[in-house]
């Protein structure tokens, strides 16, 4: 008898575990480093003298980042499984595998009164951030993703690619187009402040310039901008604000350590500062993972002076390990473990109260 009573407590306890819900935030900025796995973090970070974003997080976990149809995934399936939940083939933008175009989340929340938003350091129609407000088999149909932003469910939108808003193939003045539609579109290399609930703001032609270039704390005054306009019009204060550090990827490609560290010092810096603000805030989940590696970039010993290392890459293309995932704020306890990229979509899912 007492054997049973002891086993219905256990399974009691165990049933409260598994329904304690997770508080649940009310604003999500979710930072991507593309390309940026721990070799990157590890090495960029090595004698870095700054604060050390990574550090700073609570909960710490990995992602397995094989897409649909290859263990080593790109960064248009790398980035559409966190906005649909579904792995699909390379090269894809929020449609599944089969090419079906999939509700994102953006879509999703939209009419739960969430204000969405994207920042990048590549154009605003580059795969990770076309991910989340574009539908297209092919990543490289940079005029159609465009196409995508006047169906408004992507609020803010900012980083570069003034090429394929004012000088398309097809001559359309999209800016003109997205103006009826009560966007607030902006091409400028300076980035001003602005007030705008709607806001399209691209800097440069294509992609931004690098740091090594010369491009300042553009992604970190872009992340501001985008938080306040996030606010503007909104009764509920909730939004969903994706960051990415796009350039870790091409310096991942071109093997060239220094261009990466360089893109991953000013993305930990944007990462401090996305923290700073969620720590004053109390109600702001941050949550910092990659698509995938890039480079295969290995840190060996370096014989002449044992106290730095060599960097060694293995491919000018991505591999396949897992990345790193770090989260702070409401909600952060379900971001630990080790799980496939898909839970990322299900774990933002259940923390905004979305039904599956
Ligand atoms: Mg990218
Ligand atoms: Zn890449």
């Amino acid at each position: 008898m007492q054997k049973k009573w002891i086993l219905f407590l256990a399974a009691a306890c165990l049933l409260g575990a598994t329904v304690a819900k997770p508080k649940q935030p009310k604003r999500i900025v979710f930072l991507i480093g593309d390309g940026m796995g721990l070799t990157q973090i590890s090495g960029a970070m090595a004698h870095y003298t700054g604060r050390n974003a990574f550090e700073r997080f609570p909960v710490i976990g990995l992602s397995k980042t094989a897409s649909s149809d290859n263990w080593v995934t790109d960064s248009g399936a790398g980035a559409t499984v966190f906005s649909i939940g579904k792995k699909t083939f390379n090269g894809a933008i929020g449609v599944d595998s089969l090419g079906k175009e999939s509700p994102n989340l953006f879509e999703l929340i939209k009419p739960l009164g969430w204000r969405t938003g994207v920042v990048a350091t590549s154009s605003v129609t580059h795969a990770t951030p076309a991910s989340f407000y574009a539908h297209v088999p092919s990543r490289k149909s940079e005029d159609a993703i465009a196409d995508f932003l006047s169906r408004g469910t992507c609020d803010v939108a900012i980083g570069g690619g003034i090429k394929f808003f004012k000088n398309r193939a097809d001559k359309r003045d999209l800016f003109a187009e997205l103006q009826t539609k009560g966007f607030t579109c902006i091409a400028n290399t300076e980035l001003q402040t602005v007030a705008a609930p709607k806001l399209i703001y691209v800097c440069d032609s294509n992609g931004m310039k690098t740091m090594q270039q010369g491009r300042g704390d553009f992604l970190a005054k872009a992340t501001r901008l985008a938080q306040s306009n996030l606010l503007l019009d909104n009764k509920k204060k909730n939004y969903f604000l994706m960051v990415e550090g796009s350039q870790i990827d091409w310096g991942g490609h071109d093997n060239l350590f220094e261009y990466m560290k360089a893109e991953l010092i000013d993305f930990n810096e944007v990462i401090n500062q996305v923290l700073d603000e969620a720590i004053r805030d109390g109600n702001t989940l941050v949550v910092v993972t990659a698509d995938h590696e890039t480079g295969g970039l290995s840190l060996i010993e370096n014989k002449e002076n044992k106290s730095t290392f060599k960097v060694h890459y293995s491919t000018g293309g991505h591999s396949g390990v897992m990345v790193p995932v770090f989260a702070y704020g409401p909600g952060a306890e379900l971001f630990s473990g080790i799980y496939e990229n898909t839970e990322i979509f299900h774990k933002f899912c259940k923390l905004m109260g979305l039904k599956k």
